[in-house]
């Protein structure tokens, strides 16, 4: 665009009616008022922290569900009322929330306890201190009064796969130390085998209580968004169906209510950079094929160069015309190509197969063995990626790998 041009196209945008009112309350930091079909489990909670107020320790939680069930939210709403009850009324509680998946934070026991100390104006250096010498001054300082420490640990797995469970172990074990102040851990995780995973000692001390978030179903999900849309959209943006489609696209994997709000606003922006006055059907389909998009190329960017040149190999080597299955012993040979071209050094062919296996459990192919008798396995391979998202990714790959 020439640059009056351009001028002309930042004017006519300001005159257009925007489609939104209020974009933001689509997006995943946004706290809804109502919290809609999930007051058993909030009950729950609530019944479980409760004697806090009285200043005795409640029972240790664990929270588990898929994602986009409402578990961050749920927790976060019951202990900021918590918390507003106990500052009108002067009761000592302190309420710690920390999201395990953010790095810096909590991928390590170190770096966990740094930022609970510097949670309570303790400074601690980024790293040099022995584990023991922080965890005494998180002692010292918790049990400088009686007190109640509330400490959610969101998305604890992720914590637990970077640094061991030893961190649990020594959570679950503090409370025996301390003298005047105690600790309540709120475990939170996505990840639904994650608890089984854990030293059986450590899980059965994290989980006193246990509250599983089952999915939303198609009509709770219509439910919640038709509330978000009321204050995210103008009057009559939507189409009619529009919400039934999201909530049913949301629903089909498992019902993920953060899966529904992203396809609304995704579809929303789409039909806004055409010049919409409606969203409509098709912006749905599109929203998700886009979504889709990005994450795979998410995934295969965080991929390291050996799984990227395999899976280049798969992608060149498929067709998509009879998506004929593609063998391992193929696959390995056109990767050894890849691998001179890009000054790689090749793995072994059965390292490979292992790769083809990883790629498949993050839904990227399918990699199915098959057994061929006296001459051993082999993996049938397909991409499992749609054209558009195929395309994408090849042409990433391309980039990365300097194909071109
Ligand atoms: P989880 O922690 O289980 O992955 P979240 O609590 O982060 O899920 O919820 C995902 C998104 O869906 C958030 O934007 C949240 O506001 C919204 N959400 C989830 N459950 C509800 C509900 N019952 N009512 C309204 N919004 C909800
Ligand atoms: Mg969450």
């Amino acid at each position: 665009m020439a640059n009056n041009n351009l001028t002309n196209f930042f004017e006519k945008y300001l005159t257009k009616d925007p489609l939104f009112l209020n974009k933001s309350v689509l997006q995943s930091s946004y706290v809804p008022e109502e919290i809609l079909h999930r007051e058993s489990e909030i009950n729950q909670i609530a019944n479980i922290l409760a004697p806090s107020l009285r200043l005795e320790k409640p029972s240790n939680i664990f929270l588990y569900g898929k994602t986009g069930t409402g578990k961050t939210l749920s927790v976060k709403y019951t202990t900021s009322q918590i918390n507003d009850v106990a500052k009108s009324k002067d009761i000592p509680i302190l309420i710690f929330y920390v999201n395990c998946k953010l790095k810096k934070v909590a991928d390590t026991e170190y770096r966990l306890m740094a930022h609970l100390c510097r949670e309570l104006g303790k400074n601690i250096p980024p790293t040099g201190l022995p584990t023991d010498e922080i965890y005494k001054v998180f002692f010292n300082v918790i049990d400088s009064k009686k007190q109640i420490i509330i400490l959610i640990l969101d998305e604890l797995d992720q914590l637990v796969k970077k640094a061991g469970d030893e961190v649990l172990y020594n959570f679950t074990r503090i409370n025996s130390e301390l003298k005047n102040a105690q600790i309540s851990l709120v475990g939170i995780s996505n990840d639904l085998l994650f608890a089984d995973s854990l030293d059986p000692r450590i899980k059965s001390s994290l989980s006193e209580e246990e509250i599983v978030f089952p999915p939303y179903n198609a009509m709770q999900l219509q439910q919640i968004l038709r509330e978000r849309t009321k204050i995210a959209f103008k009057p009559g943006a939507l189409e009619e169906g529009v919400i039934e489609k999201c909530s049913a696209f949301a629903a089909r994997d498992h019902g993920d209510a953060r899966r529904a709000l992203e396809l609304l606003r995704v579809a929303g922006e789409l039909a806004e950079r055409e010049n919409m006055q409606k969203v409509n059907m098709k912006y749905i389909d599109q929203a998700e094929e886009k979504i889709e998009k990005d994450k795979v190329i998410d995934i295969v960017d965080a991929q390291p160069k050996q799984f990227q040149v395999v899976l280049y190999s798969v992608l060149s080597l498929h067709n998509p015309k009879n998506n004929a299955a593609l063998f391992t012993g193929e696959v390995y040979d056109h990767y050894k190509k890849l691998c001179t071209r890009t000054n790689l050094r090749p793995l072994t062919q059965r390292r490979v197969s292992d790769i083809l296996g990883e790629l498949d459990m993050m839904g990227i192919i399918n990699a199915r063995i098959i057994s061929k008798g006296r001459h051993g396995r082999t993996r049938e391979i397909t991409p499992s990626l749609s054209s558009t998202s195929k395309n994408k990714v090849v042409r990433v790959l391309d980039e990365r790998l300097d194909l071109t």
